[in-house]
């Protein structure tokens, strides 16, 4: 049976360029940077061009201003617990009601600390205004943290714009995003933009990288406080002994992704194709998000009176991999916070079904998913 993956906003493949770099690193180079056979080995000098590699990608002055973490849900703790510590006169946070968890939940913890955090609203297409941003700002702001694109509908959220303001208003208010899902789809240079932007979030698995290993971006001269104390690595801004096969195959996913940003408009083409014909076949579908700005390879598409879970596990016994737009994972009625901050329709919010592309697909996998969704009775 031909299968078709169309989950990458969850993970991606690793890519055999990036596997070949890293296998070494695991096997006859596994020593430990901080060592003496790790010094003799060149394992510090590698790991020193990886993060050359990684500073390049993202346009960054300077490769001290990239460390590297565990994973975007690190990076994510990290900018906030370590912003909000750094800053400690200051109690007030900004995000919005459709981050990520891994935003969200340190937000909600924190606001049990005593810290006050304003969520903003989103309207219908997904998108926050930016006069309500500004409205919320106080004396007392520390952090305002707002993603780059959301990971389930793929809208884009002016970082740029909304940064530059935040930043006129108060240049003391540190600006985090969670750019987990636009690297590597959009460009980001910081010679043009995120220039106002202090601190990004990034993760390996969702380039062609591997599992367990991301970053954090700190500009020169953001204080920080580290989340993670203990042997000094990473210049005393993150303990623990690096995961040097991690750390050479996120530089390597950069090269990759690098070569492959252009070929996002082919991804883009694939989304639209198949936005198009699975809203002629199924009249009633609604996508979330439809007048947003979005990410070019992510359909998140809703079938009125349609429960997604079945739908999935339908299409996965036919091969092709999507994911739930709408549910949580436990398939209890706890829909989606993006969506139902979206105020989507109560009767399409069950059957909301995320299609995200990578560079690996092809036109041949938007015919097979149309085939197997012909079958299917969505209205
Ligand atoms: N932020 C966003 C927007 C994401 O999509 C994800 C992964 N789903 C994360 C953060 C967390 O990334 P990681 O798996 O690297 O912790």
């Amino acid at each position: 049976m031909r299968t078709v993956y169309v989950d990458n906003n969850a993970t991606t493949p690793v890519a055999p360029e990036v596997m070949k770099a890293m296998t070494p690193y695991f096997t006859e180079r596994f020593y430990n940077p901080s060592a003496i056979s790790g010094w003799v080995h060149g394992i510090d000098a590698a790991i020193a061009r990886a993060r050359r590699t990684v500073s390049e990608f993202l346009g960054a002055s300077d490769p001290k201003e990239i460390v590297f973490t565990s994973c975007a849900t690190e990076s994510n703790n990290w900018a906030i617990v370590g912003a909000a510590r750094a800053h400690q006169k200051r109690r007030h946070i900004i995000t919005s009601k459709v981050e990520h968890p891994s935003v969200l939940e340190v937000c909600k913890s924190l606001s049990k600390d005593g810290y006050d955090v304003t969520f903003l609203n989103v309207d219908g297409d997904g998108n926050l205004s930016l006069d309500a941003l500004m409205d919320a700002i106080r004396p007392d702001t520390l952090l305002v943290t707002l993603m780059a694109a959301n990971n389930e509908t793929g809208v884009i959220f002016p970082v740029d714009e909304l940064s530059a303001a935040v930043k006129e208003r108060d240049p003391n208010i540190i600006f985090h995003t969670d750019a987990t899902q636009y690297v590597g789809k959009l460009p980001v240079d910081l010679n043009h933009n995120f220039e106002q932007v202090d601190l990004i979030s990034f993760s390996g698995h969702k380039i062609h990288g591997p599992k367990g290993i991301g970053g954090l971006f700190i500009r020169g001269g953001t204080s920080l406080a580290p989340l993670l104390y203990g042997g000094h690595q990473e210049n005393g801004r993150r303990s623990g002994t690096e995961n040097v096969p991690g750390i050479i195959g996120l530089a390597k996913a950069c090269e990759f992704a690098e070569r492959g940003i252009e070929e996002m408009q082919r991804v883009k083409f694939l989304r639209d194709q198949l936005e198009k014909e699975l809203l002629a076949l199924f009249p009633s579908a609604l996508v979330n998000g439809a007048k947003a700005n979005r990410l070019p390879n992510t359909l998140n598409i809703a079938f009125r009176e349609i429960d997604s879970e079945t739908l999935l596990h339908q299409l996965s016994q036919s091969g092709v991999y999507a994911s739930n737009g709408s549910a949580c994972a436990t398939g209890s009625l706890d829909y989606s916070h993006v969506l139902r901050a979206m105020e989507v329709p109560y009767d399409y919010v069950a059957g909301s079904i995320r299609f995200s592309f990578s560079r690996l697909n092809c036109a041949e996998d938007v015919k097979t998913i149309i085939e197997k969704m012909k079958k299917k009775g969505c209205r």
